[in-house]
């Protein structure tokens, strides 16, 4: 057996610490310096772009290791944990001075994507969920969640792990935490979704926190949340007073949205750029506190079903839109709102300073003109708890009459409480103030006596008070009374016992006033954190009112109305738009269309060359039912809709290149979670279904797809196609209708109208489409002949197919034999059926 090598007492207090955090990088604390050893620091050195050297070089086991510096450590732990590690926070316990042997070494923080506290302006509006997961021998699954930044906590019970992921989806999770195995499945997409996964043995020991769980009735969503605290306080070490007691949801009271139609509608998210820009968010995002803008975020990703709430909202909404003047007023006291949520979870921590107890203060003097604002607007409006607010002002009062106007980011060195706060602390600045006078005066007197003008009296660290000579006036100092400290190069430096003496009384008075100074500031703020709960209400209902009022400027800016909403599955829009697109091009630019879809009509097939506005068309709906459901006016003159339960998404091009699944095969997926998880109740958007694969195979099942939509689903489904074949399937399905996007041949060029007209389009202007994008002249006239040539051959052989007018005068349908796939029908001969019976399409019908 090998000799174990001797390990460094360092190293072996190291190791031990290491071994309890072996999925973490430790970053270990040593003088000035946290260090990374072994495999941390070769990890870490190429993560963080450091040096990577060796410790105990010489020895037979060197040890690799990479520091940081220590006052820069923050950014460092952020790239890591940006990049999903763990980062431990390893702190010299006690005074390495002091210290007898090995000095004393902790965690005193396991810093984690899900818990860590982002601080940059940018991450205002952002939440970061920290989301814990259990599973019941049932199989079902407790899901709870919490932002430790906001206190925010919830807790919910879902059933399969398709509703765990749309969850998750919803929440931007970047880590979970569980205590189980959870099933193979799942734990690949979280995989590839990078999520992290940490495990828990233990739910919580600590019965004072109970009290947050209370309300939990369900033992799943008890469990969850056990197991999420238990986490928090294993990584936070320290006060979690500022968690909210959780509440339970449950998932069937809202939207239901899976990540792929999140990300295809933009909801929040820009599918190319990961930003907000050109966004559902980005367009209804006028809140003017950090609060109200995570607030909308958190509305849009989880629209209502309650329609009695909706209709609160457009109240609300409405009643701010019609009074201008009041909204102003609103907009300005909340634009001198600061983030009461997370200033009240930093006082919880213990890490609010001076300057966020001001910013704390500033933000609680505006509530009172609020008040008055919503008590001036219309009443019953609001009703509560709105117009029922409660101002905190004795909060407020406390922290104005106690911080100074302009405190320093340290709350260790004094300046932070105002004179005339406390009656000892005006002795000791007084004892300082007069200890500062009798210095002046000392300087003054001591160049008179001397006659040296250059004389100056100084303070440093080491030295305290002195006096100081130039060398070239040394010999006029009597050396009896001066003491000489410290030499410099052109100076010398001396004390006398009175100025001993003074020195001794103003460091006292001032050492004794900074710490009096961080004795108040700390009761103030623990009085402030027994009152965080009435904090947080009050962040909740501004949060509220700002959002509200974003929603009513944005309506008023883009002409909005608010939605009248049926119990009917009748959709009825008038000149509706797109919101975003509109937003982008200009309203004169974007051309308004209707969407009318009776209680009987659930499937409108739309045809239309490429770039005619097809999807445009769909993602318009998707998002005017969003709006409407999260208590937004829509982009419409007039707007009739049904609260749906679910939103079904198959649109463009987004693949999901990170599970690694083909276009075809996430589209066939996509397609049977919309077909199984509908109801009536539903709305699906199909974009060019089937177009993943070869024509015939892509078109069957397209055509059996809206079949079975048809007969079973009966969702409301909006599905384009560039199969003009399938327009023919209006004969045979009753509840099917056609339209499509209208678009003309000019001089060979196209001009899209973008107007969605009724019945099917006639021809698919592919190689119009192919020009406008400035293929080579040459290419297009070859496409142009090649595609004659087929024209010719299908004319031959439609010879062998039943006229129009024979079809007509017998009903024999064409969408039957598609179905089957008879020999008799050949892909060609389908083709020509699109050309002849489109032919007379663009006779209007009633849409
Ligand atoms: P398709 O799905 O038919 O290929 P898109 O819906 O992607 O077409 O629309 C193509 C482009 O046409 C869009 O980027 C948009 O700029 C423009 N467009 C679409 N609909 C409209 C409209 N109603 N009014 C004005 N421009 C539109």
């Amino acid at each position: 057996m090998a000799k174990k090598p001797r390990v460094t007492p360092m190293m072996q207090q190291y190791n031990e610490i290491k071994a309890q955090y072996p999925d973490a990088l430790l970053f270990y604390r040593l003088g000035d310096f946290y260090e990374l050893f072994n495999e941390d620091a070769i990890l870490g050195a190429k993560l963080l772009e450091l040096t990577l050297t060796q410790r105990n070089k010489n020895s037979a086991q060197p040890v690799p290791m990479a520091g940081v510096p220590h006052h820069a450590a923050q950014s460092y732990i952020d790239i890591l944990v940006d990049k999903g590690y763990k980062v431990a926070v390893v702190e010299q316990m006690e005074d390495p001075a002091q210290a007898e042997g090995m000095v004393k070494r902790e965690v005193i923080q396991l810093v984690t994507p899900g818990t860590r506290m982002k601080t940059s302006a940018d991450a205002a509006k952002e939440n970061n969920y920290m989301v814990a997961l259990s599973q019941l021998p049932t199989g079902q699954f407790g899901l709870a969640y919490a932002d430790l930044s906001t206190g925010e906590l919830e807790a919910t019970t879902v059933a399969t792990t398709g509703n765990v992921m749309n969850e998750l989806s919803r929440l931007e999770t970047k880590e979970i935490v569980t205590d189980v195995t959870l099933p193979d499945d799942l734990m690949a997409t979280l995989t590839n979704l990078g999520i992290l996964v940490s495990y828990q043995s233990e739910g919580l020991a600590d019965h004072q926190l109970d009290y947050l769980v209370q309300d939990l009735a369900q033992p799943a969503q008890k469990h969850s949340a056990d197991l999420l605290l238990a986490y928090l306080m294993a990584t936070q070490k320290r006060s979690l007073d500022h968690l909210q007691v959780a509440k339970g949801y449950d998932i069937a009271q809202y939207l239901e949205l899976d990540r792929h139609s999140r990300a295809n509608l933009e909801l929040t998210s820009n599918i190319r750029t990961q930003q907000r820009s050109g966004t559902l968010l980005w367009l209804l995002d006028l809140t003017k506190t950090a609060m109200g803008g995570r607030l909308l975020k958190q509305w849009i990703e989880q629209p209502l079903l309650d329609r009695t709430a909706l209709e609160g909202r457009y109240d609300i909404v409405g009643g701010l839109l019609d009074d201008y003047f009041g909204r102003a007023a609103l907009q300005e006291a909340l634009q001198g709102v600061y983030d009461l949520e997370r200033l009240a979870g930093r006082v919880a921590f213990g890490s609010a300073n001076g300057r966020d107890l001001l910013q704390l203060s500033h933000s609680l003097e505006q509530v009172p003109a609020i008040m008055l604002t919503l008590q001036a607007m219309d009443q019953h409006i609001f009703g509560t708890p709105l117009a029922d607010l409660d101002p905190v002002s004795d909060i407020q009062e406390l922290i104005s009459q106690a911080i100074t106007d302009d405190p320093p980011v340290s709350v260790k060195e004094g300046g932070l409480i105002k004179d005339g706060y406390n009656a000892k602390l005006d002795e000791y600045r007084y004892t300082m103030q007069h200890g500062k006078q009798w210095l002046a005066d000392l300087e003054a007197s001591e160049r008179e006596a001397t006659g040296i003008h250059s004389l100056k009296i100084g303070y440093n660290k080491v030295f305290g008070y002195y006096i100081e000579v130039t060398k070239a006036n040394i010999d006029r100092l009597d050396p009896d009374r001066y003491t000489r400290k410290q030499t410099l190069v052109n100076a010398e430096r001396f004390i006398t016992p009175e100025l001993k003496e003074h020195e001794q009384l103003i460091l006292e008075a001032q050492a004794q006033s900074s710490e009096l100074e961080y004795d108040l500031f700390t009761q103030l703020r623990d009085t402030i954190k027994m009152n965080i709960t009435r904090l947080q209400k009050l962040g909740a209902n501004l949060a509220r009112l700002d959002v509200l009022q974003s929603l009513a400027t944005v309506a008023e800016q883009f002409n909005f109305v608010r939605p009248q909403l049926t119990d009917e599955t009748e959709i009825e829009i008038k000149d509706g738009r797109h919101p975003v697109v509109e937003k982008v091009l200009g309203h004169q630019a974007f051309v308004a269309n209707d969407v009318v879809m009776p209680v009987d009509e659930t499937i409108m097939l739309i045809t239309g060359p490429n770039m005619s506005g097809k999807s445009t068309y769909m993602r318009q709906l998707a998002l005017t039912v969003v709006m409407a459901q999260i208590g937004s006016f829509v982009p419409a003159t007039s707007a009739k809709l049904p609260i749906f339960d679910h939103i079904f998404t198959r649109i463009g091009a987004a693949d999901d290149l990170i599970s690694g699944n083909s276009t075809f095969m996430v589209e066939m997926a996509e397609a049977n979670t919309a077909l199984q998880e509908a109801s009536p109740h539903s709305l699906i958007l199909f974009d060019e279904l089937g177009r993943g694969t070869a024509t015939y195979d892509g078109m069957a099942l397209a055509q059996a797809i809206i079949e079975y939509v048809h007969d079973h689903t009966q969702a409301k489904t909006l599905f384009s196609t560039h199969y003009h074949e399938l327009t023919s399937l209006d004969t045979t399905l009753p509840h099917l209708k056609n339209v499509h996007v209208g678009a003309t041949e000019e001089d060979g060029k196209l001009i899209f109208s973008h107007k969605v007209l009724p019945g099917p389009a006639d021809q698919s202007y592919g190689i119009n489409v192919a020009k406008l994008a400035g293929l080579p002249e040459q290419l297009i006239k070859r496409a142009s002949e090649i595609l004659q040539d087929l024209e010719a051959s299908d004319q031959k052989e439609s010879q062998l197919l039943p006229s129009q007018a024979e079809k007509n005068s017998t009903n024999s349908s064409l969408a039957e034999p598609m179905v089957a796939y008879p020999s008799s029908v050949t892909p060609d001969n389908l083709a020509v059926e699109t050309h002849q019976s489109t032919s007379d399409s663009e006779q209007p019908s009633q849409l």
